[in-house]
């Protein structure tokens, strides 16, 4: 089996019960029962006006918004994410240089709790350029399952590959 690219910084016994689930057949099934809501933001628009109440609720000092847009040429990892572990300086510094938040077009089509956790993942690093403790405090205060939520759309990301396949 390939490495599973979306969960290389986590534990070892959890890869293993990825690769048992994905083995199974079960990874969809499971991410489809627990994330089964869809979300209706469709364009530009519909993003900008949903980053905006979201930093409006629980970031209202924070430098304005620039553009917002969903980007099609977004790698989530390589962009979006980053690693788990690694500090990424160019990342978070092109954001704050530009205050643009651009969401890789894979969250249009996934479900509402993956896209409010990848705007929550922007948003902070609006005040946090890097993932260091302060960003990922940011991110739990406006989204508390912030964590699991990350890790289960590594498993959807990880899901997307293999049906690709
Ligand atoms: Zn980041």
């Amino acid at each position: 089996m390939e490495a599973l690219k979306y969960l290389a910084g986590y534990p070892p016994h959890l890869q293993a019960r990825v690769r048992e689930l994905i083995g199974q057949g079960r990874l969809g099934a499971m991410l489809a029962e627990k994330y089964g809501q869809p979300h209706a933001v469709r364009s530009d628009g519909q993003l900008y006006d949903y980053v905006q109440a979201l930093k409006d609720r629980h970031m209202r000092k924070a430098v304005p918004l620039g553009k917002v847009i969903y980007d099609s040429k977004l790698q989530v990892m390589k962009h979006a994410l980053g690693t788990h572990t690694a500090i990424s300086r160019v990342h978070g510094g092109r954001l704050k240089a530009s205050r643009e938040i651009r969401i890789a077009t894979v969250f249009r089509d996934a479900p509402a709790e993956f896209l409010r956790m990848i705007v929550v993942h922007e948003l902070a690093h609006l005040k946090e350029a890097e993932h260091n403790k302060s960003f990922y405090q940011l991110c739990t205060h406006m989204e508390p399952g912030y964590h699991q939520l990350e890790f289960d759309l590594r498993l959807y990301l990880t899901h997307l590959d293999i049906a690709q396949q």
